[in-house]
C-alpha cells in the first residue's frame, strides 16, 4: 500500500521533477499539478488518448481529470484534432476579426441560455475578471458578492475564501493581494440564502454583482439548492444588482447550455472556459446585449487581447461545442456518472469508512466526510489524510484522480461502463485497505 511518503511516480517522472524544479516555482505551471495536497512526485504526461493518460514511464492511467475539465470528449478526438491543424496551417494568429469567431459566437449564443452577446477571452480567470468590471461598469456600484470555497480563478478581487484558503472573510488568500482589492468583495457562506438577502438589505443599491459557481466544482462537488439559486435570481432583480454564473466548469458540462440549462434559472451574465475552448486557452464572457454593449468599444468598459479570438484556440472550441450539440452526451454522461457515484458510496459504506458522494452529471466527488456538504464550513473537515491515502492507492491501480479533496472528479464520453466498473473495482481494494 503507497502512502504520501512513498508516492507511486516512476523513476523517470522523479528525475523530470527534479529537473522542473529547478527551473520553475515548485516544478509546475499551475499549483495543483504538483500534487502538494496529496505529497509526493507528479506524474509528468507523455501522451493522452480517449479516456486514458500515459506518463513518461510508460504507466497507462484511466484520466478522472481530463485537464480540470475541458476534455468531455476525451483525449485527442480525431475531429478537434484535424479543426486544429487545418486552423493553424492557414496561421496561428492575426490580430485581425475573422469569421470563425462569429461562428463561435454563435454557437455559445444558441446554446447558453442568458447569453445574447459575447466576447472571447484566453482563460476563465479573464473572463471572470472581465464579467465583474463590466458588471461594475455596468451599474455604477463598487461591492460585490461571493461565495466562501467557490473558485473564480486568480482574479485580484475574487481571491477571498476561494476554496481551500481559510474563508474569512474580505482577507485575501495570497500575499501580493491588497486589503483594497478585497475590501469591495463580501464573502458569504454558499447556500445560505437568507445572508444574502439581509446583505442586500444592508447594502441596498451598492452591490454591483453576485458571482457564483451554481454546482460547485472547487471545493468538491457541491451543487446549489434550487431555493438558493431562486432567491439569488429575486434579490439581484428587485435591487438592480447583476447576477453572474461562473460557469467555467459547469458550462457544456452539467448541460449543454450548462447548470442554467439544468436548474432553469436564467443569470444577467455568464462566464465561460475549459470545454468552450475544446482544450485550448480559450474563455468568454457573455450575457444581456443591454449589459455586453458598455464593452468598449461598444460602450465605455476597457477589456482587450491581443491573442483574444485566436483562431486555433477557436477552431477547437467551435469543432467541441458542435460534436456536443450534434451527438449529446448528456444522457450517457449522467448514467455514467451516477454509476460511478453509487459504486464509490458502496465501496465506501462497504469498508466502514465515514463519507458521502456527491455528483451532477459526469462531475463526482467522494468526501471523506459523513456530510451532506451544502458549504466550505462542512467541506473543510473532510479528511485529507486519508483523501491521500486513497489517491495514491488509485494511482497505483492506473486511476488519475484529482489531486485534492476539493475538486471534483470529470468523465468524459470515452469513459465506457467496463472502464468505469474497473474504476470502481479498484476503489473497493482501494478502500478496504483505509480504514
Ligand atoms: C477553472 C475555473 C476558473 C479559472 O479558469 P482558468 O482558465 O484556470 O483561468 C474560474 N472559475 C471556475 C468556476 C473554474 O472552475
Amino acid at each position: 500500500m503507497t502512502t504520501p511518503s512513498s508516492p507511486a511516480a516512476g523513476p523517470k517522472s522523479a528525475a523530470a521533477f527534479e529537473r522542473a524544479r529547478r527551473l520553475m516555482p515548485g516544478g509546475v505551471n499551475s499549483p495543483a499539478r504538483a500534487f502538494g495536497a496529496v505529497g509526493g512526485t507528479p506524474l509528468f504526461i507523455d501522451h493522452a488518448e480517449g479516456p486514458y493518460l500515459f506518463d513518461i514511464d510508460g504507466n497507462r492511467l484511466i484520466d478522472y481529470i481530463g485537464s480540470w475539465g475541458p476534455m468531455i470528449l476525451g483525449h485527442a478526438h480525431g475531429e478537434v484534432i484535424e479543426a486544429i491543424v487545418q486552423a493553424a496551417g492557414r496561421g496561428t494568429s492575426y490580430g485581425a476579426p475573422t469569421e470563425a469567431e462569429s461562428q463561435l459566437a454563435e454557437q455559445i449564443i444558441d446554446a447558453v441560455p442568458s447569453v445574447e452577446k459575447v466576447r472571447l477571452v484566453n482563460s476563465g480567470t479573464e473572463a471572470t475578471m472581465s464579467a465583474i468590471r463590466v458588471a461594475r461598469g455596468a451599474t455604477g456600484r463598487d461591492k460585490i458578492i461571493k461565495f466562501a470555497g467557490n473558485y473564480h480563478g486568480h482574479v485580484d478581487s475574487l481571491l477571498v475564501a476561494a476554496g481551500s484558503a481559510a474563508a474569512t472573510l474580505g482577507v485575501p488568500d495570497s500575499p501580493g493581494v491588497t486589503p483594497g482589492a478585497g475590501q469591495d468583495t463580501i464573502v458569504l457562506s454558499y447556500n445560505d440564502a437568507e445572508s444574502v438577502q439581509q446583505t442586500f438589505q444592508q447594502y441596498p443599491g451598492q452591490i454591483a454583482a453576485v458571482i457564483l459557481e451554481p454546482i460547485v466544482g472547487n471545493m468538491g462537488c457541491v451543487p446549489a439548492t434550487l431555493e438558493f439559486l431562486q432567491t439569488l435570481r429575486d434579490v439581484t432583480t428587485d435591487d438592480g444588482a447583476i447576477l453572474i454564473f461562473d460557469e467555467v466548469m459547469t458550462g457544456f458540462r452539467v448541460a449543454f447550455g450548462g447548470a442554467q440549462e439544468r436548474f432553469g434559472i436564467t443569470p444577467d451574465m455568464t462566464t465561460l472556459g475549459k470545454i468552450v475552448g475544446g482544450g485550448m486557452p480559450l474563455g468568454a464572457y457573455g450575457g444581456r446585449a443591454d449589459i455586453m454593449d458598455q464593452v468598449l468599444p461598444a460602450g465605455k468598459v476597457f477589456q482587450a487581447g491581443t491573442l483574444s479570438g485566436n483562431p486555433v484556440a477557436v477552431a477547437a472550441g467551435s469543432a467541441t461545442l458542435r460534436l456536443l450539440k450534434n451527438d449529446s452526451p448528456y444522457a450517457y454522461l449522467d448514467m455514467i456518472g451516477d454509476r460511478l457515484a453509487k459504486g464509490l458510496d458502496h465501496a465506501a459504506t462497504a469498508a466502514g469508512i465515514d463519507h458521502c458522494v456527491q455528483g451532477v452529471g459526469s462531475m463526482v466527488t467522494l468526501f471523506f466526510h459523513p456530510g451532506p456538504v451544502h458549504s466550505w464550513n462542512e467541506a473543510e473537515h473532510c479528511d485529507r489524510e486519508m483523501f491521500g491515502r486513497y489517491f495514491w492507492g488509485l494511482i497505483q491501480a492506473g486511476v488519475y484522480m484529482p489531486c485534492s479533496q476539493f475538486e471534483a472528479l470529470f468523465i468524459s464520453r470515452m469513459h465506457t461502463e467496463a472502464i468505469i466498473d474497473e474504476t470502481i473495482a479498484a476503489a473497493e481494494r482501494v478502500l478496504s485497505q483505509l480504514a
